[in-house]
């Protein structure tokens, strides 16, 4: 099954690699604008704070991966960790459950929702 669906942590890495990026690409225009210097200055704060907002992103990353399970992949036998009940394999996209209820079920994003669990207490019967 191709499953369109990858690591929360590396999603959010790539994220923030992204946005360093997108911040040096702006105050790339910044310089080409140069001659019309408030237009350069815009430019050059709305880089910084890409770059200061992926700084944060990363320094988020940090904290999650710290309350991250760190397992080893039933189908690659590499460690890997998962955010929430449901994520896939950092290497190999498996996805990944930790709750015993969702074991063999469909993969699906909504395991992960408030209003999922929300139904699974409200509705005990409902597994
Ligand atoms: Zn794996």
């Amino acid at each position: 099954m191709a499953l369109n669906y990858s690591n929360k942590i590396n999603k959010i890495r790539t994220f923030a690699l992204s946005l360093i990026f997108i911040g040096f690409g702006v105050m790339y225009v910044g310089i080409i604008l140069k001659s019309i210097e408030w237009l350069m200055v815009i430019f050059f704060i709305l880089g910084l704070l890409c770059i200061i907002f992926s700084t944060v992103v990363y320094f988020w990353i940090g904290m999650l991966s710290t309350k991250a399970v760190q397992i080893t992949c039933p189908t690659c036998e590499k460690p890997t960790k998962i955010l929430g009940r449901v994520d896939a394999c950092m290497h190999c996209k498996q996805p990944i459950t930790l709750d015993k209820n969702l074991e063999g079920k469909e993969f699906d994003e909504k395991y992960n929702t408030k209003d999922y669990r929300n139904s699974l207490k409200n509705n005990p019967n409902n597994k």
